[in-house]
């Protein structure tokens, strides 16, 4: 028998993953049987601080008994009804989620790489309709170093070549421009363009902040030449940066036409994404043109009410933004040598490693042993980005964990 009886469950869980599961995904080697607030529990018993909340799909954490009471709720009522018929869920969440964001319309989806494929759609479909672009020429700029997700046309405009190799052929029609650069996008700008689609703060490629300016900039810009302005917030939304939409760091003059929404909209239960823009725009959709089976689901809508009650009244911002600074500012004062950087906004934090010591990946394989989980972004960048319901107390009790592993740090040999 190769199973021996030494053979912990942990690693039998692996081997078992290894076997049958695909290759895609290099996780740290940890099994996670159950989570609590920001606190999560291995099958072996261990217990960790969690400080990447599902690339910010768990800012509200783990077993919030709203969502468990909601999702239990609409669970013993109706979980699918597919968008043959209506459901009675459907309707107030779009309203509620209107009144949220200050938008007109929504369309849900589930993924967040279907709302920004929804967003690619709507909007060269409004550039055919509204601006006359000539029929198969629109173009939507993207940034270089953007992470949209990962469908066929979205890792064509992705510049990040292991995103892309082996998977051409791509969708043509995206330009692309600097991040954080207004004058880039506006020398990119053709007649046949149609949209700027951008994320606030690019989150894979390592917490990359543009410069304050640069997006009232880019919509100042995009009014000017008549296209969309389009933000991916399904990472940076719903509080995770210090403002409920990371845009409104530089308040209303930045406002987007269009956002893209996924994540924490879910609540860490279920996955539902969505865009939301405004009904001139949302209209160039036709009954039949677009959809999902799952799209707008009564489980899904029930639970993204009460994720949209908890920014809308449960002060979620603020914290973010008030632990978030103590965060980094902890981060900053421990002084490692390793560290070039420590970056960021609300309690999305990057700490950026120099070129000539260990990877982001050892230091996070090290806080493991010491029962913290983050994740790095891109090969020299640890993420922080713990639950928005983490306490001061947590962050002081990684600290003591995370600066020490910080300043053992040699340079490589
Ligand atoms: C995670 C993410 C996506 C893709 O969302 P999925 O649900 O994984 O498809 C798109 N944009 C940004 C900014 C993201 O962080």
């Amino acid at each position: 028998m190769a199973t021996t009886l030494q053979e912990t469950k942990t690693a039998e869980h692996l081997r078992i993953a290894e076997a049958h599961g695909a290759h895609n995904y290099h996780p740290l080697p940890v099994i996670i049987e159950s989570g609590q607030g920001c606190w999560v529990q291995d099958v072996e018993g261990n217990k960790y601080l969690d400080m990447l909340a599902a690339y910010s799909a768990l800012n509200f954490g783990y077993s919030n008994e709203r969502f468990i009471a909601a999702a239990t709720k609409q669970l013993n009522k109706v979980t699918l009804t597919s968008r043959a018929f209506h459901n009675d869920q459907l309707g107030p969440f779009c309203r509620e989620l209107c009144e949220l964001t200050g938008y007109e319309a929504v369309l849900p989806m589930n993924s967040g790489a279907e709302a920004v494929e929804t967003a690619v759609k709507c909007a060269r479909k409004w550039g055919y309709q509204k601006k006359g672009v000539a029929r198969n020429k629109a173009e939507v700029i993207c940034a270089r170093g953007n992470f949209h997700g990962r469908t066929v046309t979205v890792v064509s405009f992705s510049t990040d070549e292991q995103y892309r190799e082996g998977f051409g052929p791509f969708t043509p029609g995206f330009p692309l421009a600097e991040f954080g650069d207004a004058d880039s996008l506006e020398k990119t700008i053709t007649e046949n363009t149609v949209a700027f689609l951008v994320e606030p703060i690019q989150a894979e490629s390592g917490i990359l902040v543009p410069p304050d300016g640069y997006l009232k900039r880019v919509r100042d810009i995009c009014t000017k030449h008549n296209i969309l302005f389009i933000v991916d917030e399904i990472q940076t939304g719903l509080c995770r940066t210090g403002d409920r939409f990371a845009w409104q760091h530089e308040g209303e003059d930045a406002r987007p036409d269009m956002m893209c929404l996924g994540k924490a909209l879910g609540g860490g239960i279920v996955p539902i994404s969505a865009i939301v823009t405004s009904r001139e725009v949302i209209d160039v959709f036709k009954p039949g043109d677009h959809g999902s089976t799952f799209g707008g689901n009564p489980l899904a809508c029930a639970v993204a009410r009460v994720a949209i009650d908890m920014i809308a009244n449960d002060g979620m911002d603020a914290r973010s933004k008030e632990l978030g600074l103590f965060f980094r500012s902890k981060l900053q004062a421990v002084g490692a040598k390793a560290v070039q950087e420590v970056r960021g906004r609300g309690l999305l934090i990057g700490v950026e490693i120099k070129p000539n010591f260990p990877k982001a990946r050892w230091f996070c394989e090290k806080f493991m042993e010491q029962g913290i989980l983050c994740k790095d972004a891109h090969e020299d960048v640890i993420r922080f980005a713990p639950p928005l319901t983490i306490e001061q107390t947590d962050i002081e009790w990684a600290m003591e964990r995370i600066g020490p592993i910080l300043q053992s740090a040699e340079p490589n040999a």
